[in-house]
């Protein structure tokens, strides 16, 4: 009953007249949505599901909606002009194979210029992500095996919980780390399991190739860069940190010329994986503006915020979906006083 209530609710407050009425009071303001991987059954990837975006696509176009590209956004609030009210933007981080197979021609469909944030060496085969190869150590090594690793951060592997819990305290325990220590920890991981992580990404794991990535532009798709291999950037010295964001800019730019100078932070919660340093460090650089993934609107009025633009989690569902774009969740951050 509670659900129906809200399905009414939401489905009444964002229909055509509301939505009408609600623009018109709210402040110009942008939704970004943040999506990962998408969900491919026979690899066995969970993710987004294909068919919510063609809904979510379907009810932008059919409420004319502005869907815009993370550099055109930037760039309403660098010049200091109004963003167009109803407008949404999509960005993709990483640079995974499944976003360019699953996702591109579903956005190239609704002619939404999605950005897709790729991680250079990545695409360049010549690392993976961290995250993922704790996800093969999971997938490859047998259940008693893990144990040995819960045992070394006191998790009781009879619990209901004890797989996603040992995962998200591994995860929790790399996240604090800089890249060679998280190298470091994860080959010693490796052996205490006996499962070795290979050099090269599994096929479940690769990264799009650069011909992909050339296909998006090709479709009316936009890139930007997302690191050269995705440490936490923050734990990173300096010098590190600037390599990471120039270089990967260097890099895009020289498969890419036509890539957005826009970066995405790796992770990206301000104060933890990135922090006033990295935001100098864009803003002393050729790009023009970084996203990050705290949650929040992005606003008209708030250059400030160029270096750390706030992007929201893509929902799991067409409700939370329409609350997120429309003119609702707007409402409700200002009666929470943000
Ligand atoms: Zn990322």
């Amino acid at each position: 009953m509670a659900n129906a209530l809200k399905t009414l609710l939401i489905n009444t407050l964002t229909s055509k007249l509301a939505n009408n009425i609600g623009f018109k009071l709210a402040n110009p303001f942008c939704s970004v949505f943040m999506l990962h991987r998408f969900a491919v059954d026979d690899q066995g990837i969970h993710g987004h599901d294909p068919a919510l975006l063609k809904n979510t696509l379907e009810y932008l176009r059919k409420n004319k909606f502005n869907l815009l590209s993370a550099e055109q956004l930037s760039n309403y609030l660098i010049e200091g002009r109004p963003i167009p009210k109803r407008s949404v933007c999509f960005t993709l981080d990483d640079g995974f194979w499944d976003q360019a197979a699953v996702s591109a021609p579903i956005f190239a469909e609704y002619d939404c210029p999605a950005t897709y944030f790729l991680t250079t060496r990545f695409l360049d085969d010549q690392c993976w992500m961290w995250d993922s190869k704790v996800e093969y150590l999971f997938d490859e090594t047998p259940v008693e095996k893990l144990a040995l690793l819960a045992q070394k951060y006191s998790i009781n592997p009879q619990t209901p919980n004890f797989r996603s819990d040992l995962f998200n305290t591994l995860i929790a325990a790399l996240k604090k780390c800089c890249e060679q220590d998280i190298l470091a920890t994860l080959a010693s991981w490796a052996e205490l399991v006996g499962t070795p992580i290979p050099q090269k990404a599994p096929a479940k794991y690769k990264a799009m190739s650069w011909d992909d990535a050339n296909k998006l532009i090709k479709l009316g798709l936009k890139v930007g860069p997302h690191s050269v291999t995705h440490p936490i950037i923050a734990n990173e010295t300096e010098q590190d940190a600037q390599w990471q964001i120039n270089q990967s800019w260097v890099e895009l730019k020289a498969k890419i010329p036509e890539a957005s100078p826009v970066f995405c932070y790796t992770v990206g919660r301000y104060g933890q994986d990135f922090g006033e340093r990295e935001m100098a460090i864009v803003g002393n650089s050729e790009l023009t503006s970084a996203y990050a993934a705290d949650p929040g609107f992005v606003e008209a009025g708030k250059q400030d915020t160029i270096t750390a633009l706030k992007r929201y989690g893509y929902p799991a569902d067409m409700l939370d979906f329409k609350q997120y774009a429309t003119w609702l969740e707007r409402a409700k951050d200002k009666l929470r006083g943000n």
